[in-house]
């Protein structure tokens, strides 16, 4: 059978496109390896970017995260054993909207269903084919049975361990690489939280960072060593860490029931272009930006929304946006990774007083400036809560 644009993968990348082509009224399939169930209860990201929040709501896909998720415009910093609070808000205008992943993705997918758009769950074995034709094909298993999708173009959604990136042809394409060769140990604990919204806890023993999600759970990070799984942290040793990294004498931390404790890969990469023929990716499938800065599901987003109107265009008669597309992505893909870096120095070297003294000493110096400079808190406040400049 055949359709305009198989979309490969349901998570917020693949999701947006296919609710905005479903919405043009350009016919799409979209395939996910996943159940249904899963990917609407998978934990991620929580904290949106003001406008990407606003692209969604403009899109008609942002209902009901505008009704029911809370605004951050503030967080706080812990150094040197006090708070320093932080109000990136009243320098920009502008907010964090705060809504688990998993909301957003149930949202998308009910929008998408209940508007009679098809969606093929458990899907295994996809593979493209004929992508420098002008008709390339998707096959994949689902139901026992082969399948057999012939398409105009190809949305490759399917996140940093899919499929689709590796039909980029090595050749023609860059990935670029960096490893941050620390760990970070995420958390989800039953507890309340400690404070009102985000808590980064820049100490010598480590990073540590505590969210607020719901009235009764609350996500935190550890910065571990590199190799560290998570058998090298019992819950004792958790708890005793955040502790330290976290709390200060007037600001103690809640213990609660961890329910998720898991490693994360600190590494980023991007591949340009982000196209190859007619297959087109978005979201981590392209880049990914380790979570120091709750960036990825921003830039997915972002893509999406472009590629989206991209197609939009071709489909109207203009293929420019389609040609541009990749280049229309970089440049924020490049400041987030950019950003993200910078903070990690800051984040991770306070750490290295041991064996790296300089480092140490120069992520101290930079904590104070942007605590003590008016100018250097605003620079840094424009790329915290993300695109508001012309990149
Ligand atoms: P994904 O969400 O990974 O979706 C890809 C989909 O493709 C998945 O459903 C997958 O099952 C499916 N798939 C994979 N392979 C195949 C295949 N072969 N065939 C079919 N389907 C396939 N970002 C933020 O912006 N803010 C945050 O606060 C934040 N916090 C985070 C915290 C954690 C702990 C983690 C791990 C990430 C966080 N991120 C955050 C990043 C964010 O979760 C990702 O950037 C986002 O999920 C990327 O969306 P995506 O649609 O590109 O990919």
């Amino acid at each position: 059978r055949r359709t305009a644009v198989a979309v490969v993968g349901a998570g917020p990348a693949g999701l947006t496109v296919a609710n905005l082509l479903r919405r043009a009224g350009i016919p799409c399939v979209l395939l996910e390896r996943e159940s249904r169930a899963f990917v609407e209860q998978r934990p991620r990201a929580g904290f949106i970017e003001e406008w990407a929040v606003r692209g969604l709501e403009q899109r008609g896909l942002g209902e009901r995260l505008v009704a029911k998720a809370p605004q951050h415009a503030e967080f706080e910093f812990r150094f040197a054993g006090r708070r320093h609070r932080f109000r990136y808000g009243d320098v920009t205008g502008q907010r964090h909207f705060v809504y688990p992943q998993q909301l957003l993705v149930t949202d998308l997918v009910a929008q998408y269903t209940d508007a009679g758009g098809e969606a093929v769950f458990e899907v295994s074995d996809v593979e493209l084919h004929d992508l420098t034709s002008d008709s390339p094909a998707v096959t994949f298993r689902a139901g026992g049975d082969e399948h057999r999708i012939d398409c105009d173009f190809i949305a490759g959604c399917d996140g940093a361990r899919g499929v689709t990136q590796g039909y980029l042809p090595p050749e023609t394409t860059v990935k670029a690489h960096h490893d941050y060769g620390i760990g970070w140990l995420a958390l989800l604990a039953e507890a309340p939280p400690s404070a009102d919204g985000v808590l980064f806890g820049i100490h010598p023993r480590g990073f540590g960072a505590h969210m607020a999600r719901t009235p009764d759970v609350t996500r935190f990070y550890l910065q571990t060593a590199a190799g560290e799984t998570e058998a090298d942290w019992p819950d004792e040793r958790v708890w005793r860490e955040l502790q330290a990294r976290l709390a200060v004498p007037d600001g103690p931390i809640t213990e609660g029931r961890l329910i998720e404790k898991r490693v994360l890969d600190m590494h980023n990469y991007v591949v340009e272009p982000m196209a190859h023929g007619r297959l087109y990716l978005a979201g981590e499938s392209a880049h990914l930006v380790a979570p120091i800065a709750a960036k990825g599901m921003n830039l997915a987003l972002h893509d999406a929304f472009l590629l989206a109107e991209a197609f939009e265009a071709h489909y109207a008669g203009d293929s420019a946006k389609l040609a541009g597309y990749s280049a229309a992505c970089l440049p924020l893909v490049w400041q987030y990774q950019e950003f993200s870096q910078w903070l990690s120095d800051i984040f991770h070297h306070t750490a290295a007083t041991g064996e790296n003294p300089f480092q140490a000493r120069i992520a101290e110096a930079r904590m104070r400036r942007l605590l003590g400079s008016p100018a250097a808190a605003a620079a840094f406040a424009e790329l915290y809560i993300g695109k508001n400049a012309d990149f």
